[in-house]
């Protein structure tokens, strides 16, 4: 149990390369914190950083109130599983999970009752005698976090521990962690460059980009105000589509995109940041906020479209088409009541109060936060 501050800390690598640029972060005891972003944006010198096996180039770190900066890494209280978490292939579990208990020369009567009780709460009862040759890889990765819970740590920091694991066994095992945070009470960082993982699992994300944190927040709040163009862009899946379009202040405010006008609702516009009368803006929409046009939806803001690809997945289809305002592909998800075919034409539609509008120029969010 254990809260950490980080107070602009930074990591400059030899030749210069600044990993961490003036991070800050404030994380509650017993919270399950994730660290997401495009590989090599810092998570895991992050992570290092708090673990003690980097040094700190330049900011203050606290763990439970108390300056660690230059604290050896074994006396943080810390436990950390990587990635790779290497097992010793000729020690039994047993042995495996309390290696680092006996190399710290606790009795064994001390270590079997560490071993026991973390065996129970990760079910591993049953394969304390097998050798890591003989478990699945579930099993296995069972075993590296038994390891790190025997040694009771204040704060668990866990750098990518799924991605060696199929795609079914990662979705089982992030739910077992999650039921595992929450059995422990510690405070958890872990690592991943996926966002669905961190969305799932992290009561706060921090999302980071080229050293520098974007923003640090609920996966609701994330998903519904996202700071500026690159978070809206990396959370949700499929990504949030990207146009090019204006807004002209011709009474009240309007989007313009294509030869189409429309009033934004109030909604919108009362949460706008925006004082002249035109301005070249990104809009940004969720393939889930798109529906087959309905006159009726005043609010509704309609595309005519050729598709270009068309997946049935069951419970949604996915329709992708291009636009003359999108440098990408547009992807509309919509519901499967409607059968559409390769290069139909259709009119599809988005919804104005889902929208998001970010400064063409900063890219930054020109809307304040909306109530959740
Ligand atoms: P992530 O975990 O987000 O993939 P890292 O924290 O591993 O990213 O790396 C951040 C940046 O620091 C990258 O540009 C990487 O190349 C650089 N880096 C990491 N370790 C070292 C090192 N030991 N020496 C020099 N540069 C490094």
């Amino acid at each position: 149990m254990a809260n950490l501050v980080l107070k602009d800390v930074s990591k400059i690598y030899d030749g210069d390369v600044k990993a961490v640029n003036n991070m800050n972060l404030d994380i509650k005891d017993k919270e399950f914190i994730v660290f997401v972003g495009p590989s090599g944006c810092g998570k895991s010198t992050t992570l290092r950083m708090i673990a003690g096996l980097e040094s700190i180039s330049g900011g203050e770190l606290f763990i439970d109130d108390k300056l660690v900066n230059t604290l050896p890494s074994k006396n943080r209280d810390i436990s950390m599983v990587f990635q790779n978490y290497a097992l010793y292939p000729h020690m039994t579990v047993r042995d495996n999970m309390g290696f680092a208990l006996k190399m710290k020369k606790e009795p064994k009567a001390q270590i079997k009752q560490k071993v026991d009780a973390a065996a129970e709460i990760l079910e591993l009862g049953k394969y304390l005698d097998r050798k890591p040759g003989a478990l699945s890889g579930g099993q296995r990765q069972r075993v590296a976090l038994g390891r790190a819970m025997v040694r009771n740590p204040k704060v668990f920091l866990l750098d990518e521990p799924l991605s060696n694991l199929d795609a079914k066994l990662r979705v089982t095992m992030r739910t077992e962690l999650v039921k595992l945070h929450r059995k422990l009470e510690t405070t958890f960082i872990y690592v991943t460059h996926d966002q669905t993982e961190a969305m799932t699992m992290g009561d706060r994300i921090a999302v980071m980009r080229d050293g520098v944190l974007e923003q640090f927040d609920t996966p609701r709040n994330l998903y519904k105000n996202p700071n500026n163009l690159f978070v809206g862009q990396f959370i949700g899946s499929p990504q949030m589509n990207i146009f090019r379009a204006k807004l002209i202040r011709e009474g009240g405010v309007h989007l313009y995109m294509g030869d189409r006008k429309m009033l934004l609702p109030s909604s919108v516009s009362d949460r706008l940041d925006f004082k002249g009368s035109e301005k070249d803006i990104y809009l940004g929409v969720r393939p889930e906020h798109f529906n087959f046009y309905d006159v009726n939806n005043q609010q509704d803001f309609p595309l005519e479209i050729k598709t270009s690809n068309v997946e049935q997945v069951g419970s949604d289809t996915y329709v992708y088409f291009n636009s003359v305002n999108a440098e990408k592909d547009i992807v509309a998800r919509l519901s499967p009541t409607e059968e559409v075919f390769v290069d139909d034409v259709i009119e599809v539609s988005f919804n104005l109060e889902n929208i998001y509008l970010f400064d063409f120029d900063t890219e930054e969010t020109m809307l304040r936060e909306e109530g959740l």
